[in-house]
């Protein structure tokens, strides 16, 4: 594989030939507000200086600077929403391709009630052009997260309990290939990178276009419940959200096809930056269900709740993470029942780690529940997406401005991110040794434990793409052997295919 080198003045010179008969814009530090905004990042601790920046308004500008860059071996990075926290669409002097400036919009069918929308949109777009059609589409739980990162690495959202994963309801992808070529890839095209695409998509080119299925969708009863750190409290609310979700005998729990929560600690503003614990709960049925559902949560009288029926697109407006700061979010895997003194060793790691870093009490550490059917129902190697199981994500995201906290806030999410892969194997007999010497557990059927859009460093793509990745090698050496697309969870193509 040709090592990928930074763009220089020449490469801007014959790029902006190239790419003269299209609208695109090309534009270098010089041109600075521009440029600015194409290495913008959500957290700011993921930007880097790219050499210069590819603002595309077609697939066909895409195609030139690719086919261009994969002949000159240039560096590329690919922006969507620019939620990495990793730096994964981000270059250090390499050529980025920022989908997300003019690469946005939405076509809705509502006869299929499908939505096609452009590579560089963010779940905000795909909400607001459904819901005028009283549609909703499996999406992202934070509405600025974009499109394209979180449906190549799998996607989980409020709908998952409903509808399976984001990929599962993926039905087309426009794609740009390392070689140029503009291709579509669904069931009945290119069927082998269709699946690839789902959930290992970020290795084989510049998603265009997504097509997604979308369906009906009332009002929500969700919000969140904020509760003081009582270790009794504490105790209850898991205890009680472990009964919820727990399958019973039939393999069902009582959250089935309607339940999804989230249990963590946060510094609100609003409570002084004092610690607190929240459950956040989003019910599709009425608020009368609900309650009846998390009754015994409600029960214990929250000290602040903004339960109330929502419509999907302000659902997914609930977690609302400033803008501006610099967060690094790392993932773990857990599987009931939450043991409440497990929770509560946390809750001391994070008001320790707070209190010391004061410029992290923004920072966020979210168990997130959910009824797991839909995404079990699919195999863990029907498509690249290989962490299929009863099992669940938790997000360890610290936030920061001063950059002076970079290493002090990773380290912390590392050392979080330790304790939580403890528990997880805790008195377990599955745990293995993989051949390159990861240990770790795999769950049911082999998935992987691992979501990769969560754990975008220090995990492996072996890791992430557990059985599926031998078959991903021989993709990575039929659509992009020079392995262009390096910046997340790279696969080594499969020698001699
Ligand atoms: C605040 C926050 C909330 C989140 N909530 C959820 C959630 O509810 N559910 C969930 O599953 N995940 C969630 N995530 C994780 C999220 O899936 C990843 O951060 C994902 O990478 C974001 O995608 P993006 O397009 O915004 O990122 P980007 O930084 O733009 O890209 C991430 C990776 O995907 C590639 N990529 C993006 N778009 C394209 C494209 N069109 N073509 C080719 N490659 C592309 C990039 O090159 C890069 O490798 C959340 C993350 C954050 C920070």
């Amino acid at each position: 594989m040709t090592p990928k080198r930074s763009v220089s003045t020449e490469d801007v010179a014959a790029l902006r030939e190239l790419l003269r008969a299209t609208d695109a814009q090309l534009v270098t530090p010089e041109e600075e507000e521009a440029y600015t905004q194409s290495i913008r990042r959500w957290s700011r601790a993921a930007e880097k200086p790219a050499g210069a920046c590819l603002i595309p308004r077609s697939a066909e500008a895409v195609s030139i600077a690719l086919k261009y860059a994969s002949q000159q071996g240039l560096d590329i990075a690919v922006k969507g929403g620019g939620h990495s926290t990793a730096g994964a669409s981000s270059t250090d002097g390499g050529l980025l391709i920022d989908l997300n400036t003019h690469m946005r919009t939405t076509s809705v069918d509502t006869d299929k009630k499908t939505i096609r929308i452009g590579g560089g949109a963010t779940w905000g777009d795909v909400d607001s052009a459904l819901a005028p059609h009283g549609l909703a589409a499996v999406g992202g739980t934070v509405a600025d997260t974009g499109v394209g990162g979180l449906t190549f690495g799998g996607g989980f959202g409020w709908l998952t309990v409903k509808y399976g994963l984001v990929v599962d309801n993926l039905l087309e992808c426009t794609i740009v290939l390392a070689d140029g070529r503009i291709v579509k890839a669904s069931s009945t095209e290119n069927e082998d990178l269709f699946w690839g695409l789902r959930g290992a998509g970020q290795n084989f080119g510049v998603g265009i276009d997504f097509v997604f299925q979308a369906y009906e969708q009332g009002k929500m009863w969700a919000g969140f419940m904020i509760f003081p750190p009582v270790p009794d409290i504490i105790t209850k609310v898991v205890e009680a959200s472990n009964k919820i979700f727990l399958p019973g005998v039939d393999g069902k729990s009582k959250a089935t096809g309607r339940a999804s929560s989230g249990l963590g600690f946060v510094r609100p503003p609003e409570a002084g930056f004092q610690t607190m614990f929240f459950a956040a709960v989003v019910f599709d049925g009425s608020e009368e269900e609900g309650r009846e559902l998390f009754k015994e949560i409600v029960d214990l009288e929250p000290v602040a709740s903004t339960m109330a029926m929502v419509s999907y697109e302000n659902a997914n407006k609930l977690l609302a993470p400033p803008i501006g700061a610099r967060v690094s979010l790392k993932g773990s895997s857990f599987e009931l029942p939450i043991r409440p003194d497990f929770i509560l060793s946390i809750l001391e790691s994070y008001a320790k780690f707070t209190d010391k870093v004061s410029d992290a009490k923004g920072s966020q550490i979210m168990w997130e529940l959910l009824d797991p059917t839909q995404i079990i129902q699919v195999s863990n190697s029907a498509t690249a997406f290989a962490n299929r199981g009863r099992h669940f994500n938790i997000a360890i995201a610290p936030l920061w401005w001063d950059q002076a906290n970079d290493a002090v806030c990773r380290q912390w999410s590392r050392d979080v991110a330790k304790l939580l892969k403890t528990e997880l194997e805790r008195g377990s007999a599955e745990t293995a040794q993989s051949e390159d010497g990861w240990v770790g557990k795999r769950g049911e059927h082999g998935a992987s434990m691992v979501y990769g859009n969560y754990d975008q460093y220090e995990e492996r793509s072996k890791d992430v793409f557990g059985g599926n990745y031998e078959r991903l090698q021989e993709l990575k050496a039929k659509y992009d052997p020079d392995n262009m697309f390096n910046k997340l969870f790279a696969i080594t193509p499969k020698a001699g295919t």
